[in-house]
C-alpha cells in the first residue's frame, strides 16, 4: 500500500491535486478545518473537478486535524497567510519521517512552516497551474501549467514524484527552487499591485511602462543583493513579455481585491520590502508601492497583512 497523500486545505489547488491523485488510484485523505466543515463535506459526498466543461466527482475520505493516525506525506494547500496555523494544528500527527509539500505563493510562509516542523522534510513548490472554485467542494481547472518542486537544503528528488507522474500532474524537480520562487515573486511585485492601483487588466500596464521599468530596476537590485542573481536576469524583459502575453487577464491580486478577499501581500510585495530593509537597501519606489497598496486595501476594509 503506498503512503497516503494527506491534503491540508480543500480549496482550488488542494482539490486540483486531490482529485487527480485519487483518479490515478492513489490513496488520498482531505484534512478539513473542523467538524462543521467535515459534516458539510460529507453532505456534498466528495470533491468535484470541472475540466473543459465536464464535471467528475471523487468520494475522497475527509477528516479533521483531530482524527487519529499518523501523517507521512502532507500537501499544504492553504493560502500563505493560513499555512503556519493550519500546520500547527496537525504537527502532533506528523510521523518522524514526514514530508511536507508547500504550495504557497510568494516567500516567507515556507520558512515559517519549516521552523515549526524541524524534524520533517519541507519541499517547496511553484506552480503555474490555474484553478478556481465555482461552488463549495467544486473546482474548475482553468489553466494548464507546470509545478516545480524543490528542497533548498537537500537536492535529492523524492521517490513519490512517480505518484505525480501517475496522476498526470506536470512537474519537474528543481535544484534551484528558491530562484524560481524569487523570480515569480518579482514578477508578481512588478505587475499585480499596479493592476490593482490602476484598476486594469495586465495589458493596461503597457500605458505605465516607466513605472514598471522603475520597479523592475529596484527588484533587480534587491534580487542581486539577496543572493539571487539568476532570478534577476533580464527581469524587465520578462515582465514586459508577461504583460503582453497575459494582456487580457486580471491578475490574481486584482481578482482577490475585486472579490473582497484577503490578498497574500505580506508574502509578495511585503516580503520584498522586508528583505530590502534587512539588507539596508533603499528602494523608494517599491516602498511607495507598498504604502499605496496598503492604503488602498485599508480604504476597502481589506486586511493589509
Ligand atoms: P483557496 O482556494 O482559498 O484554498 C485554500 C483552502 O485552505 C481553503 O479551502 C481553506 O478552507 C483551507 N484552509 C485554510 N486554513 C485551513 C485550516 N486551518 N485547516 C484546513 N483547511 C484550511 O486557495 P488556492 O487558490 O488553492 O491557493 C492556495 C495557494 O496556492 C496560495 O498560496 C495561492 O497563491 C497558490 N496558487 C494558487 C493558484 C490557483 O490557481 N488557485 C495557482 C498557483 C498558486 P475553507 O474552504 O474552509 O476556507
Amino acid at each position: 500500500m503506498s503512503t497516503p497523500w494527506h491534503i491540508l486545505g480543500a480549496g482550488s489547488l488542494g482539490t486540483l491535486w486531490a482529485t487527480r491523485l485519487a483518479r490515478a488510484g492513489l490513496p488520498v485523505r482531505l484534512i478539513l478545518r473542523d467538524i462543521d466543515r467535515l459534516h458539510d463535506y460529507a453532505t456534498a459526498g466528495g470533491l468535484t473537478l470541472v475540466e473543459q466543461g465536464v464535471a467528475s466527482s471523487y468520494a475522497i475520505p475527509g477528516e479533521t486535524p483531530d482524527s487519529p493516525g499518523p501523517i507521512r506525506r502532507l500537501l499544504v494547500a492553504c493560502k500563505a497567510y493560513d499555512a503556519e496555523s493550519a500546520v500547527a494544528g496537525i504537527t502532533h500527527r506528523l510521523a518522524p519521517d514526514a514530508e511536507l509539500i508547500l504550495l504557497q505563493n510568494g516567500l516567507g510562509s515556507q520558512e515559517a512552516v519549516a521552523a515549526q516542523v524541524p524534524q520533517a522534510r519541507c519541499i517547496s513548490a511553484s506552480s503555474t497551474e490555474g484553478a478556481f472554485r465555482d461552488g463549495d467542494w467544486r473546482v474548475v481547472f482553468a489553466g494548464h501549467g507546470y509545478t516545480w518542486l524543490g528542497d533548498a537544503g537537500h537536492p535529492v528528488a523524492p521517490f513519490w514524484l512517480d505518484d505525480l507522474e501517475a496522476a498526470k500532474i506536470p512537474h519537474e524537480w528543481s535544484a534551484d527552487i528558491l530562484t524560481r520562487l524569487w523570480r515569480k515573486l518579482a514578477l508578481n511585485c512588478a505587475i499585480n499591485p499596479l493592476t490593482v492601483l490602476h484598476d486594469c487588466r495586465n495589458g493596461g500596464l503597457q500605458e505605465h511602462h516607466c513605472e514598471v521599468a522603475t520597479l523592475c530596476a529596484e527588484l533587480t537590485e534587491l534580487l542581486e543583493r539577496c543572493g539571487q542573481p539568476a532570478a534577476a536576469d533580464n527581469l524587465q524583459q520578462e515582465v514586459e513579455r508577461v504583460i503582453q502575453a497575459t494582456a487580457a487577464n486580471f491578475s490574481s491580486m486584482y481578482q482577490d481585491v475585486a472579490n473582497k478577499r484577503r490578498t497574500e501581500i505580506s508574502y509578495l510585495l511585503g516580503h520584498a520590502c522586508k528583505v530590502a530593509e534587512r539588507h539596508q537597501l533603499n528602494l523608494p519606489h517599491l516602498k511607495q508601492l507598498q504604502q499605496r497598496l496598503t492604503a488602498h486595501l485599508h480604504s476597502l476594509g481589506l486586511p493589509v497583512d
